[in-house]
């Protein structure tokens, strides 16, 4: 049954009035629906697993701000801990506690030992090649094609004509010689990160990764992909970047990190973070081998800086998030992730429409083709006009998914079993609007 149309008036008032001063009328490009058609959802408020529009409509969101609130909207700990921080004061440009503590979290966590804070994830990935570069004297780097690390210039580069040939830029703006240092392989391709090595490997400075991709959808490491990587790296004194962006206390309560190198036994060298650990406030991070980051200054000739870097309130709200993220957190997220994977496929299958549930710990997301997913030339077939159908009986059915076929859903600890219900009813509609 077509449920009633929604209101939309404020959001397509708000959205024009957008598109007048800002390019697109958004902030980032996934934002708008330009990958689905129709006008974004202007967002007045969050609580729990539920958004409210500005015409009052309501959603469960499967968006969670793009992976960061691993908690849901309006947390009350965590809204009280930065309301306290506010209080105080917002940015001093001097260190603070919060910092401290925050490092220490992390650096707890994680296989890290030193940790530096940058504002965004951009930055960090950036940072961390940067470091790579002035650690081993070298300029290469290389990088996978459908993971994402922010809209680093070096890094927003798409495959050359061969495997072992440099890149191009991916967009206007990133000059050749930009992308000319940088070598993008297919994802899980143990052959060709062998290849590229045989041919540059004395000046391959350090390979990035995300420690499991989900920018492309979610596509998990074949087993022994990373410890291939880091093995490779330290054989040809390259260092290993494990892009935890995304996956960072997210996949699970030690990140992908936990899934992979605690099982198998190894460490990269360099990792970044961002989203979870801000609290869904602008804080990222890099760190790593204590030797590595001891090369940044003031304490070694690396450059890097930044004058919100560390904030007191993002420090404190991502504190507040991760000594909330307690086992029983990710046990609730892995079980909603679970349910709802699960019952994406089940409708999509009533429906006949070809798809792959692919998840990495609590991190799934669905693929509208038939094939299984190990890299971007295979997310690349899928169906994305069955997936805008989808997309938008969802929406008309109050859940409000990623615009896009190419990204993870995200779900939370504050996914309770009205959000799941309601996510549960919509599915079968929408699967038949995608068949
Ligand atoms: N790295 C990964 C794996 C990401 O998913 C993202 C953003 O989605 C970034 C880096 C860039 O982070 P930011 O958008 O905070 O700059």
């Amino acid at each position: 049954m077509t449920p009633p149309p929604r209101p939309t008036e404020r959001s397509e008032a708000l959205f024009a009035r957008a598109q007048a001063v800002t390019p697109g009328g958004v902030n980032s490009p996934v934002r708008a629906f330009n990958a689905v058609g129709g006008t974004p959802r202007f967002i007045r408020s969050g609580r729990g697993a539920w958004l409210t529009d500005v015409d009052g409509n309501e959603y469960v969101d499967l968006v969670c701000s793009w992976g960061a609130l691993l908690l849901g909207h309006a947390h009350p700990e965590v809204q009280e801990a930065i309301a306290a921080a506010v209080a105080r004061g917002t940015s001093y440009g001097t260190p603070t506690e919060p910092e401290v503590e925050l490092a220490e979290e992390i650096v707890g966590r994680t296989p890290i030992e030193r940790v530096r804070f940058v504002s965004s994830g951009t930055e960090a990935t950036m940072s961390a090649i940067r470091l790579a570069r002035g650690f081993t004297g070298r300029d290469v780097v290389v990088k996978f094609a459908g993971c994402y690390h922010g809209h680093v210039d070096s890094l927003l580069a798409a495959a050359g004509s061969g495997v072992a040939t440099f890149a191009i830029p991916g967009t206007p703006g990133v000059p050749a010689s930009s992308t000319e240092l940088t070598i993008v392989l297919p994802y899980n391709d143990r052959a060709a990160v062998d290849e590229v090595f045989a041919a540059h490997g004395d000046r391959i400075a350090c390979v990035i990764t995300e420690a499991a991709p989900g920018n492309m959808g979610v596509v998990p490491p074949l087993p022994g992909f990373n410890a291939h990587l880091a093995e490779t790296c330290a054989a040809h004194g390259a260092l290993f970047i494990s892009d935890e962006v995304m996956t960072g206390f997210r996949a699970g309560k030690l990140g992908q990190w936990g899934l992979d190198g605690a099982v198998e036994g190894w460490r990269p060298d360099l990792m970044t973070f961002g989203k979870v650990m801000g609290g869904g406030l602008p804080a990222a991070a890099f760190g790593g081998r204590a030797d590595v980051m001891g090369h940044l200054a003031p304490e070694g000739p690396v450059y890097q800086a930044g004058t919100l870097s560390g904030n007191p309130v993002a420090t404190t709200a991502g504190l507040a998030t991760l000594r909330l993220a307690t086992d029983e957190v990710y046990e609730r997220i892995s079980l909603v992730a679970e349910t709802l994977g699960t019952a994406a496929g089940k409708a999509l299958a009533d429906a006949g429409v070809p798809h792959v549930v692919q998840a990495t710990g609590t991190m799934f997301s669905v693929f509208f083709t038939g094939e299984t997913v190990t890299d971007f030339a295979a997310a690349s077939t899928q169906d994305t006009a069955a997936y805008a159908a989808f997309f938008h009986a969802m929406l008309d059915r109050g859940v409000h998914l990623p615009p896009s076929a190419y990204e993870a859903w995200f779900v939370s600890s504050a996914h309770d079993d009205a959000a799941v219900e309601a996510v549960l009813e919509a599915l079968p509609y929408a699967a038949h609007a995608a068949a």
